[in-house]
């Protein structure tokens, strides 16, 4: 039989668990870390930031106690600074770079810099932007997640008139809905939202679905210009028999509901428990189920650490949350009893002399209550293809130019729903930020 439940652990137990990962520098601390920067002529981490952030300028206005200035240095390059210092792998990006990592294998610890900066700013509730003169210029954008918003607001700040069509009933995208609790505690996501809206010209339009309750023909003909910033709306499957049977869930589904959930005891529980995967939504979902009071929790990927997409520091993450990560096994069948999952039996893997991965025929089976599908998620075409003018797509996602421009004149996308998209926060920062300038130029110029 299965053993799934709720209320594994206490409510302080639970409170404990999905606190804050990484509470806020005080002014000492951010003080004397500030200090430890060279503040280096072509600093390395300004390269490694995908938003161009000033980092040596905004961490010499800490340490001379310009926190004002510091966070607007910050959010003028990257209106969700405040995310991106809680959520960036700063490992291979800001602090991956820093001189400091090489010399001293620490680095000046920027992503804790950047929220000590932008914290104080979002506390004091100041708008510090405001929108330009107005254009007389309308555009739409598919998604309040991060590319729609910094789009949004940039657009805003251009002067346009900007409405957003979110299918979901908040706005945020992952942040909100996918992004682990205990990086973004306290309702941040929205909080954020609220600051970027705060600029006024943005009118968001909630439980309006692209393709369903709007389409992008209408759009184009409404509007001067459209951004699509849509994200990844479906997950990958395994093609496997029984994949559909209940104890086997979507990584990113089961996510959403434990962001928006108000009362954590009340989520079901397997006290065994296997994720299949080796991306951070894998690395989350195992962390969050040994943290809701799963016995064990096993994480399995095909390839070996290296190959994972999951950073070493987010690996070590995991194995610090008692999460055990088992390589080279690809799953081949779910085990089931009574319509149920109770396990999956993996297949073990090496790689072939061409280098490509093969089965070895050797197989093991892991019993699990519940298992999560962790393997990647990929964009739904259907609302950007069955219209008037169809959106060039390769590799199932949207083809962009280096300005953002779609293959129809007029709409432009970026963020998770574009090829070769990272896949990260502040990736999707920097693609709506870019393409409202794009936006601007082909309007105002054309
Ligand atoms: C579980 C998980 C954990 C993650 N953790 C991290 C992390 O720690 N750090 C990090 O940097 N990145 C992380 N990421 C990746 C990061 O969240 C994304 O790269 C980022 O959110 C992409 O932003 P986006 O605006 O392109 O898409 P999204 O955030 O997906 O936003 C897209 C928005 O468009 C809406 N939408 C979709 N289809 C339609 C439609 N047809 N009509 C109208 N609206 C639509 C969606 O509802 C959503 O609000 C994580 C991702 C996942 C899944
Ligand atoms: S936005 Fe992210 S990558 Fe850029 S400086 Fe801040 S924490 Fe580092």
């Amino acid at each position: 039989m299965s053993d799934i439940a709720v209320g594994r652990l206490s409510d302080e137990e639970l409170a404990q668990n999905f606190s804050d990962m990484y509470p806020r520098l005080d002014r000492k601390t951010a003080l004397i870390e500030a200090s430890r920067c060279y503040f280096c002529y072509d600093a390395p981490c300004m390269e490694a930031c995908p938003t161009g952030i000033d980092i040596p300028n905004f961490i010499r206005k800490i340490s001379t106690d310009n926190v004002r200035g510091s966070a607007l240095d910050i959010l003028d390059e990257n209106i969700m600074g405040g995310a991106c210092a809680r959520v960036c792998p700063t490992e291979v990006l800001c602090e991956g770079a820093c001189v400091r990592t090489a010399q001293e294998n620490k680095p000046v610890v920027i992503g804790k810099l950047q929220r000590y900066a932008t914290d104080w700013l979002m506390d004091s509730a100041e708008q510090p932007y405001e929108r330009g003169p107005a254009t007389g210029k309308k555009i739409a954008i598919i998604g309040a997640g991060p590319a729609g918003l910094a789009a949004a607001h940039r657009l805003a700040i251009l002067g346009h008139e900007v409405d957003i069509f979110e299918a979901l009933p908040k706005s945020g995208g992952l942040n909100e809905y996918g992004i682990a609790a205990y990086k973004v505690p306290d309702n941040f996501a929205q909080k954020e939202v609220d600051f970027i809206l705060g600029i006024g010209g943005i009118t968001v339009h909630h439980e309006k679905r692209l393709g369903e309750d709007i389409h992008l023909g209408d759009l184009r003909r409404d509007y001067d210009a459209v951004f699509i910033g849509s994200g990844l709306g479906s997950v990958q499957a395994m093609g496997l028999d029984n994949e559909h049977m209940d104890g086997l869930y979507n990584a990113v589904d089961y996510i959403a509901d434990l962001r928006q959930t108000d009362d954590l005891s009340a989520l079901l529980v397997g006290r065994h428990v296997v994720v299949i995967g080796g991306g951070s939504t894998a690395i989350d979902i195992a962390v969050k189920k040994k943290r809701l009071g799963a016995e064990s929790v096993t994480l399995v990927y095909r390839r070996g650490a290296a190959d994972m997409s999951a950073t070493l520091v987010e690996q070590k993450f995991a194995q610090n949350n008692n999460v055990t990560i088992k390589h080279w096994m690809q799953p081949v069948a779910v085990k089931t009893v009574e319509d149920h999952v109770n396990g999956v039996e993996f297949e073990y893997t090496e790689l072939d002399r061409d280098g490509k991965l093969t089965g070895t025929g050797e197989t093991t089976t892991l019993h699990a209550d519940m298992v999560f599908k962790a393997i990647g998620q990929v964009f739904v075409p259907d609302p950007v293809t069955h219209d008037s003018g169809r959106l060039e797509l390769q590799n199932n996602r949207i083809v962009v130019d280096e300005n953002y421009a779609t293959s129809l004149a007029g709409v432009y996308a970026g963020g998770d729903c574009v090829v070769d998209n990272v896949g990260l926060t502040v990736a999707a920062v920097q693609d709506g930020k870019q393409a409202a300038k794009s936006i601007n130029d082909y309007l105002m110029n054309s």
